[in-house]
């Protein structure tokens, strides 16, 4: 367990600043209050520092690549402060989720963070100047909570019916232990795309169905469209094992059904595909905000947040991470959400009667960020070459 800088354990706790959850977007939060000299903060995490990335499938890689050029201000992409660097921690451009995990535990060590593990925040309640919060062993007031629980918790599971006797590919450890052969993915966005590359890469024969095309996108926002490091894995395997992969846009499943000889796909197009391997979900994650999803506004399925990333219904309760939309901009990218810290930092300082002024360093750096225009990049797409799906029978 680790716990540095915590103030002394009584029955009920009161401090400035509560964050639940010390993954990427927690610690960089807490990192900016740091930077603002907001000492009186306690980050609360379930589990242990960077869990969600410790439990991914163990050959996933980052996305996002990183590279240490900070001294020339332009910031490693996964970095949650401005003179840190994964790339510089490991010494490689996609860090697995093990080697992120290392990282965020490196930067609790070494900026002595006040995190206490094993803490799962049960309920936070709004009361009249502030919020009170549970754990199993600690009852904590405060003024401001900083919501950080991230999304890992909440595989998205689809709505046809059969979808429970999928697997979601978060359950995944290692695709080394995927038995079978003719595997079918639902989903071909990033983790459906990167489950069917290593599964190729084994032998395997996969057909990756989506209701899209998601390939095919070249939507200018990269969070719409396949990373170039995605892309190019998946050129390589159609072009390596040009009978082992198909892509088959266009394809909604609509029910899968399991009997003694295995599973039955059936898509809204009247196709349908046998396969003996439990499907693969790759659909992603929803938004989480468990406990603290009754004291946000909801608008069709999106948290609704103020132009400081705090809740519509509580001043003082303010989100960081992957679920935040803010004119029409997801921050589901860490290079995205960090871009927020040192504007909820200073909204905190604000509530606690410190200087609020942006610090130079945070806005130069991309951490301190109010543009919420600025989601846009350019991708190519990928040439999609429909190669049969050798091994899996489609049973029309
Ligand atoms: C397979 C995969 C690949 C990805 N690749 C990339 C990539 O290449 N680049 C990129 O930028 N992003 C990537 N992402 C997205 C990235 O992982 C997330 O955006 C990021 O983890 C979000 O950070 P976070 O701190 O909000 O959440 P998390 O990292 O999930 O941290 C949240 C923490 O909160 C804790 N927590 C949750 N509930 C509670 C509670 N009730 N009480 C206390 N603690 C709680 C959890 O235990 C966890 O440690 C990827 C995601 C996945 C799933």
């Amino acid at each position: 367990m680790i716990v540095y800088c915590l103030p002394p354990m009584e029955d009920l706790l009161r401090v400035d600043v509560v964050i639940i959850g010390a993954g990427p977007a927690g610690l960089g939060c807490s990192l900016s209050l740091r930077r603002r000299g907001v000492e009186s903060v306690l980050v609360l995490e379930a589990s242990s520092v960077g869990s969600s990335f410790a439990a991914w499938p163990k050959e996933m890689r980052m996305i996002t690549p990183s590279f240490h050029a900070n001294p020339f201000l332009q910031t490693d992409l996964n970095a949650i402060h401005p003179d840190t660097s994964p790339a510089d921690l490991h010494g490689c451009e996609h860090p697995s989720g093990e080697q992120y995990a290392a990282y965020l535990q490196a930067s609790v060590q070494h900026f002595t963070l006040p995190v206490k593990e094993n803490q799962p925040v049960s309920s936070v309640h709004a009361i009249t100047d502030g919020f009170r919060i549970e754990t199993p062993e600690l009852t904590i007031e405060t003024p401001n909570v900083v919501w950080a629980g991230g999304e890992f918790s909440q595989p998205r599971i689809p709505e046809f019916e059969g979808a429970a006797l999928c697997r979601h590919n978060s359950t995944i450890d290692s695709w080394d232990n995927l038995n079978g052969d003719g595997i079918i993915i639902i989903g071909g966005y990033e983790s459906g795309m990167d489950a069917a590359f290593h599964l190729v890469e084994r032998g395997k024969a996969v057909a990756v169905l989506s209701n899209g095309e998601p390939w095919l996108n070249d939507h200018p926002d990269p969070s719409e469209s396949l990373s170039p490091y995605t892309r190019g894995r998946i050129l390589d395997v159609l072009h390596r094992f040009p009978k082992k992969l198909a892509l088959q846009g266009n394809s909604e499943v609509v029910r899968v059904t399991q009997n003694s000889d295995g599973y039955l796909v059936e898509l809204a197009n009247g196709k349908s595909y046998r396969t003996s391997v439990q499907p693969i979900l790759a659909t992603g994650f929803r938004s989480a905000l468990t406990p603290v999803k009754n004291l946000f506004e909801w608008d069709n399925g999106q948290p609704v947040f103020t132009e400081q990333d705090q809740s519509t219904l509580h001043a003082g309760l303010f989100y960081s991470g992957p679920s935040l939309v803010q004119r029409l901009s997801k921050f589901c990218f860490i290079y995205k959400f960090r871009a927020r810290f040192g504007v909820v930092a200073a909204a905190i300082a604000e509530r606690l009667e410190l200087n609020s002024d942006p610090i130079a360093d945070e806005v130069a750096r991309g951490f301190h960020i109010t543009d919420l225009e600025c989601c846009t990049d350019c991708e190519c797409a990928i040439e999609s070459t429909a190669p049969e799906f050798a091994d899996v029978e489609v049973v029309d």
